[in-house]
């Protein structure tokens, strides 16, 4: 602490005209951030804990230091406080958010954000030793890069044509949480966030030859902006790319159709191991991205325009969709398994045989824990009975209530158990190689469907049990029931 007033007092001859390359502090600052947010008394500021609590404390005081706005809306304290459930517990979590206004009369009221998260894993008590995951690299690095950033910024205000929202977000590596919030309860209309920036792990420069800007396509003339500033710097771009990155907290705002870039050095770094610390990250680099990052985020906030590209509009919105993420609500389903009859009188017995299914199931999401599927399936079912094979083709129609984990734009898995009625029209079949008279056996029929599931990104496989309720036959005397097991594979377009 000594040290950050050694440079305030610093601070105090620097000129607002200075540029930042001739900040000699820069690199020092950075460090001194790194090594506060990552020491072990923080104890890898887990979610909820001291040591988090002791992160907002030091962010607030970087925060006031460089003059940086609160909003009224949010109660005039930097403090954006939300609560969540994870497994069956609330927890209780906070970003931090203020701005900076720009000088240009019109452009003033739309806003450009630079995110970072400030969470990182906490620490591990295991046979009497406490392992602390220091999270230096992910993410104190992009926390002190966006402190460094508003104090530029709060100190040259002319170089900033729209205003600049600056946001520590919390609960990022529980599932991107924070950034959710801030989206779902911004303290600005959405339609005036014209770009975000989210700065995740950007301390390992010279380990991974450079910088990447993952999504800087998802805006018009983002990646020839972000290049020409590249050539005015001793920096080298090493990416860009036209796809908003889901794993960090850029996505709920590509989700909301803004343009949104994740600064980042790359992943050659120790991050989330316990070695993730303090001393080996590059400060160096780190000044070389400040630098530079500075320079794009004037220049972007001086342009006349900032539109996101086709690209974002087709691939990254997919709050679009009714499903809620990539793709329509829509796919290939296919069952197979094994069926038997049933026969309420004991005395007769047969045994299963391969029974398959395959068609096509539309979801319609209900809330974040239900969703509706309804299913068209040509049915090939039967059983073994001891005239022989029993045959039947049909098409079936299964609607079924899903209640599971709920739906995450960013964890694209989803575990569900699933119940619902089904109806059958058999329209062909045979029996130990005759022709099935229809005359005998019933066209029609109905029961319900049980069984779980679990959903990664586009794949599905689970369990399905469906079993008749109504007979066989159409003679009410024998009791004789279609009943499969499936094993359930499905395909999202
Ligand atoms: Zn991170």
């Amino acid at each position: 602490m000594k040290n950050s007033l050694l440079l305030i007092a610093v601070l105090l001859f620097i000129t607002p005209q200075m540029v930042y390359s001739e900040n000699p502090d820069l690199k020092e600052r950075l460090r001194d951030h790194v090594s506060v947010l990552a020491s072990d008394s923080l104890q890898g500021r887990g979610l909820g804990t001291a040591g988090a609590e002791r992160a907002r404390n030091y962010i607030v005081s970087m925060f006031e230091e460089s003059g940086l706005k609160a909003f009224d809306d949010l109660g005039g304290d930097f403090f954006q406080p939300f609560r969540f459930r994870q497994n069956l517990a609330w927890i209780d979590a906070w970003n931090i958010t203020g701005y900076i206004e720009g000088s240009d009369p019109l452009l003033k009221d739309e806003f450009i954000i630079l995110g970072a998260h400030y969470d990182h894993l906490g620490y591990e008590n295991r046979d009497d030793e406490q392992t602390i995951y220091p999270g230096a690299d992910d993410n104190a690095s992009g926390v002190a890069a966006i402190i460094e950033l508003a104090r530029y910024f709060s100190d040259n205000p002319q170089l900033l044509g729209r205003s600049i929202i600056i946001v520590t977000f919390d609960a990022e590596e529980s599932g991107l949480i924070g950034s959710k919030h801030f989206v779902e309860n911004s303290p600005v209309a959405l339609s005036d966030i014209k770009l975000m920036f989210s700065f995740d792990m950007v301390g390992m420069y010279e380990a991974n030859n450079g910088l990447e800007l993952r999504g800087m396509g998802s805006m018009i003339n983002g990646v020839e902006i972000a290049e020409a500033g590249a050539a005015r710097h001793p920096l080298n771009l090493r990416r860009t790319g036209n796809n908003i990155e889901r794993r960090t907290d850029t996505a709920p705002f590509g989700d909301n159709g803004i343009p949104a870039v994740h600064v980042f050095t790359g992943t050659k770094s120790p991050y989330h191991k316990p070695e993730d610390q303090y001393h080996l990250l590059d400060y160096e680099g780190m000044e070389k991205i400040n630098e530079y990052m500075a320079d794009l985020v004037s220049s972007f906030s001086l342009q006349n325009e900032i539109l996101p590209s086709s690209t974002l509009a087709k691939s990254d919105a997919p709050a679009l969709s009714s499903a809620g993420r990539s793709g329509v609500p829509a796919g290939l389903i296919i069952n197979a398994g094994s069926g038997f009859h049933r026969y309420d009188d004991e005395f007769f017995r047969a045994n299963s045989s391969f029974v398959s299914s395959i068609g096509f199931y539309l979801q319609i999401p209900i809330g974040s824990y239900f969703t509706l599927q309804q299913e068209l399936l040509y049915d090939f079912n039967g059983s073994q009975m001891e005239e022989g094979i029993f045959r039947r083709h049909s098409v079936t129609l299964p609607l079924n209530i899903q209640l599971g984990t709920p739906r995450s734009l960013s964890i694209p898995v989803r575990f569900y158990t699933f119940a619902g009625p089904w109806f059958r029209y058999n329209f062909a079949g045979t029996h130990a190689g005759n022709t099935l008279d229809f005359e005998l056996y019933n066209e029609q029929e109905w029961g319900y469907s049980l069984g779980f599931a679990l959903e990664i990104s586009m794949f599905t496989m689970g369990y399905t049990q469906r079993r008749a309720l109504t007979g066989l036959y159409k003679d009410s005397q024998l009791n004789v029931f279609d009943s499969n097991g499936y094993f359930t594979l499905g395909y999202r377009f």
